[in-house]
């Protein structure tokens, strides 16, 4: 999931309202990325088994199915980032967005700078968090108490063994918080360079889910550690081998 350029990012668009479509293709290709419109969510998931998508943006109101259903199928098969684009604005939908794993939720009417700014930010957190230089690329699997993660496969192995299902986004926050232990992260070191609001959770969600993930009792987590005020911390000796 390595993005260079704005160019050669594989961005899909989903959505069936071919006049928006067309508003979101050309806002970014104003910008110079290029994206691919599909209009149901039966051709986004073919179109993604096809090709592995950096991005996928996706409504959730679809003629065939819901746009739910659409970003927590395309996390079980080859997870890539996601961003919902909706006419949706209720709490219970951004966050159960959230919580399947897309990277962040607009609602329309949306404008078309803001769009961009979202997108990039979001290629460049992967880009940050793909393995780019060699000497990444030689120490790519992390020990951390029992716990094994390969960066590179985006796998995570628990102490038992068992192969841990890590969305996109939540492989890319424990890179983050691999590559940085025992120091306290705010949310927006966490998230990428995008200033966030105050009331944007979306990195609180991913925390959790992550914690659910990794922790005995997510409720009393020793690995996450929130610092109240100041953000995260991961809380173990991490050797990259
Ligand atoms: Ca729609």
């Amino acid at each position: 999931m390595t993005v260079i350029d704005a160019a050669s990012a594989t961005i899909f668009v989903l959505e069936d309202d071919s006049d928006i479509a067309r508003l979101i293709c050309n806002s970014l290709a104003e910008y110079g990325f290029r994206c691919e419109h599909v209009s149901t969510g039966r051709q986004l998931l073919e179109r993604a088994q096809r090709t592995a998508p950096d991005l996928c943006i996706v409504d959730l109101g679809l003629p065939d199915m819901d746009g739910m259903q659409v970003v927590r199928q395309l996390q079980d098969g080859s997870p890539c980032a996601v961003l919902i684009l909706t006419g949706r604005n209720g709490v219970t939908d951004r966050v159960l967005g959230l919580e399947l794993g897309a990277d962040d939720y607009i609602v329309k009417p949306f404008e078309p700078r803001e769009l961009v700014a979202r997108v990039r930010s979001i290629l460049r957190r992967y880009q940050r968090a793909a393995p780019a230089e060699a000497a990444a690329e030689a120490r790519h699997i992390a020990r951390f108490g029992e716990w094994r993660f390969d960066r590179e496969r985006h796998a995570l192995t628990a102490p038992d063994g068992r192969e841990i299902n890590l969305s996109a986004a939540e492989a890319g926050l424990l890179m983050t918080l691999l590559e940085r232990p025992n120091r306290i992260l705010s949310r927006e070191q966490l998230l990428g360079e995008r200033d966030i609001d105050p009331f944007d959770r979306s990195i609180d969600v991913r925390v959790s889910r992550l914690r659910r993930k990794l922790e005995d009792d997510p409720h009393d987590p020793h690995l996450i550690k929130t610092v109240y005020g100041a953000g995260y911390l991961f809380s173990a000796q991490v050797s990259w081998q």
